[in-house]
């Protein structure tokens, strides 16, 4: 199966082709993302009217070097499929029109894809991972704990309460004068800096539920922040390796009580494992300390290579590609987008396991 993949959810304009043989083995063919980084750097966020026009004047240029670069042309696909949500509702619309269109001229299926679906799915992409496995979502729009136990099936074991982890490393450079995205700015800056200095929160830390908050630490760095009038670059450091300790920790025990449930949970499975997805994924220390729990815990720890964990097209070709192996049924050409658009609601609705 060959399958065009289209993405335009927040600020990443991308389109890939990704093939699926009869194994189930994945394999990218062509694969083209145009991050907007540029245009939304000097707002010091994404704005929504900005990012859908960039991806009206990017987009069918990004598909026709897709298929270029898999060496075919639409009449190779076997589908189409396009995120139709949760995400922006302007470069929602942008897309899954784009792919109705190509979906109506060629008379192939059109799969409007969750886009959570599609960072859920990469790891049986990248690794060949069968079910059930843990996903951990750690994006600029997402902190989520997700069981993944087929294609179609998703329970949502944790969520945040409030902001999620990229957007706390976002607010925290804002708040030290870094620069936008906050994310790399903030793990550079930590290299130099005492973890020890400034004891900040670890909000929900033994909650017997599986959910996430970073704002009350926001709050702690704010203080700091403003204690520290003149800040210097050590300061700057040493709340950053502080800030990212905090977070280590609530990790630890957050996730790790989740790796818990699911020993519980699946006590038969072979070889657990707890995949990583999202932009914040890129954080060496969240990555050691990810790896160290996973060890701690008998559990694998996968992580995707970095341009497959921050937003693309390849994730949502194979999502469609995953639910057409399944048989689920293709989605009309009615199909909306939606803004929210939680990956569990649909779970009750859809048949079989796709393994
Ligand atoms: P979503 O995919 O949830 O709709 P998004 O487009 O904001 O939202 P991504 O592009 O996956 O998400 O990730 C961007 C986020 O990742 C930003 O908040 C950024 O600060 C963060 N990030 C990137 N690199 C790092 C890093 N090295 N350490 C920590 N955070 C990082
Ligand atoms: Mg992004
Ligand atoms: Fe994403």
């Amino acid at each position: 199966l060959r399958i065009l993949g289209i993405e335009t959810s927040c600020d990443e304009t991308a389109a890939s082709v990704v093939l699926r043989d009869e194994e189930g083995r994945g394999r990218i063919l062509g694969d083209v993302v145009l991050s907007q980084l540029e245009e939304h750097s000097a707002y010091g966020g994404v704005v929504p009217e900005i990012a859908a026009r960039a991806h009206v004047e990017a987009l069918d240029a990004l598909i026709e070097e897709a298929l270029l670069r898999a060496g075919v042309t639409l009449r190779d696909i076997d589908a189409v499929a396009a995120t139709s949500g949760p995400g922006l509702i302007g470069g929602l619309i942008v897309g899954l029109m784009t792919g109705k269109a190509i979906a109506r001229a060629t008379g192939k299926p059109l799969y409007a894809v969750n886009h959570l679906e599609g960072h859920a799915l990469t790891a049986r992409l990248t690794d060949g991972l069968s079910f059930p496995y843990l996903m951990l979502l750690v994006s600029g729009g997402h902190t989520q704990l997700i069981l993944v136990k087929g294609v179609g099936e998703y329970e949502r074991w944790g969520t945040t309460i409030d902001d999620a982890l990229g957007e706390a490393f976002d607010k925290t450079a804002k708040l030290l004068g870094l620069p936008y995205p906050g994310g790399p700015a903030v793990e550079r800056a930590a290299q130099a800096g005492n973890a020890e200095r400034f004891d900040f929160p670890r909000p929900l830390v033994g909650d017997a539920r599986l959910d996430f908050s970073f704002s009350g630490l926001k709050t702690a760095v704010r203080q700091a922040a403003q204690s520290l009038e003149p800040v210097t670059d050590q300061d700057i450091a040493d709340v950053c390796a502080s800030f990212q300790r905090a977070i280590s920790r609530t990790l630890r025990d957050r996730v790790g009580r989740g790796l818990k449930r699911f020993w519980a949970d699946f006590a038969s499975v072979d070889q657990p494992a707890l995949v990583v997805a999202g932009g914040v994924a890129a954080n060496q220390t969240l990555r050691r300390t990810l790896q160290s729990l996973c060890d701690e815990h008998g559990f694998r720890f996968i992580a995707p290579p970095l341009q497959l964990c921050t937003d693309n097209a390849a994730m949502i070709a194979w999502a469609g590609a995953e639910r057409l192996a399944a048989g689920l049924p293709a989605d009309g050409l009615d199909a909306a987008p939606r803004s929210r658009w939680p990956l569990d609601s649909e779970a009750k609705a859809l048949i079989g396991s796709g393994r």
